[in-house]
């Protein structure tokens, strides 16, 4: 399965093509709210998981057969991209290779360790995550490893910060109840006013997270949160209609299936190959059409076709 997905129309960084470099469902995180499931194997231990040769090789491929160069070459997916131990060296590889802007999506969890800040120093873009500064309301919304502490996260990120020259897009995912109270957003105010960024970039989950008690911040909140950060904050909550794939990612494929029998999105990238995060993606669009009904069991959401006849 090729570890390159896209391109992706993306409202924070253009039509960007994803490198996923670390396998289903890794990460140093749990967080409530992710949209590609539990995290089934929680560690902060780096690794190779997959040999650099190959993603390098299907990233050659990939980016000579498009004729429409992307904007940027984006590492995501639904683990922890940094995570992958020699990430430094794969994304030196991806610039020279395709001179395009680097960007790295990343939840901080490993910014104490100067190797994994060293390594992220020749990425162009770094949109790194601080979803709360306070240590309850970390351990509640990120339910990270016990090894990623809070105090080491802040003092990374501040490190890290003051030597990057980059743009920096920090990303705030806001769940009512959890993160958004008044101590809450004074506490990563304080954090943000000593560092350098470009935007700050409020989000709330808008799909399926892994609780039920996930919902999404209202509009009007996520309004006054804005002005409370101060001029370079901006909403980025999507809403379904927003992700979009301008490659098939075929519907049809994914209705033969879910008319047959409820399936989560990790039973849909199992049978299809696509990446779960894409799989997401359109699953919330075929929702909010209604092609799909949403249901959920022990923890995990399911899609079934509603119209057997749509397929
Ligand atoms: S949202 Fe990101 S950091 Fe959190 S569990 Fe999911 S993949 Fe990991």
């Amino acid at each position: 399965m090729s570890r390159i997905f896209g391109p992706v129309a993306s409202r924070r960084l253009g039509r960007s093509l994803g490198i996923d470099v670390v396998p289903y469902k890794i990460c140093s995180f749990d967080c409530i709210y992710c949209e590609c499931g539990k995290t089934t194997d929680l560690t902060c231990s780096r690794s190779e998981f997959f040999p650099i040769g190959e993603i390098i090789g299907e990233f050659s491929e990939r980016i000579a057969s498009i004729s429409e160069k992307p904007d940027v070459i984006t590492f995501s997916g639904a683990g922890e991209p940094t995570l992958y131990s020699r990430l430094g060296e794969l994304i030196s590889e991806v610039k020279r290779i395709s001179s395009l802007p680097v960007a790295v999506l990343t939840n901080t969890s490993l910014f104490g360790r100067e190797d994994v800040r060293d390594e992220l120093m020749n990425a162009d873009i770094i949109l790194p995550s601080l979803d709360s500064a306070t240590e309850e309301s970390f351990l509640r919304i990120n339910r990270p490893h016990p090894g990623c502490s809070l105090e080491s996260i802040i003092s990374g990120l501040e490190i890290f910060l003051s030597r990057f020259t980059g743009r920096v897009n920090i990303e705030i995912l806001l769940i009512e109840g959890i993160n958004s109270g008044e101590d809450d957003l004074k506490a990563l105010k304080a954090v943000l006013d000593r560092v350098r960024y470009d935007s700050i970039q409020l989000n709330t989950a808008v799909r399926p997270g892994t609780l039920d008690e996930v919902r999404p911040m209202a509009r009007n909140q996520l309004e006054k949160i804005m002005d409370f950060f101060g001029s370079r904050c901006e909403i980025v909550a999507e809403t379904p209609a927003r992700a979009l794939h301008e490659e098939a990612v075929s519907e049809h494929q994914i209705l033969k299936i879910v008319e047959r029998r409820p399936s989560s999105a990790m039973d849909l990238h199992l049978a299809l190959g696509y990446p779960i995060q894409e799989l997401v993606k359109h699953l919330a669009v075929m929702t909010a059409k209604g092609q799909v009904s949403v249901s959920r069991k022990e923890g995990l959401t399911f899609y079934t076709a509603t119209d057997r006849s749509s397929s």
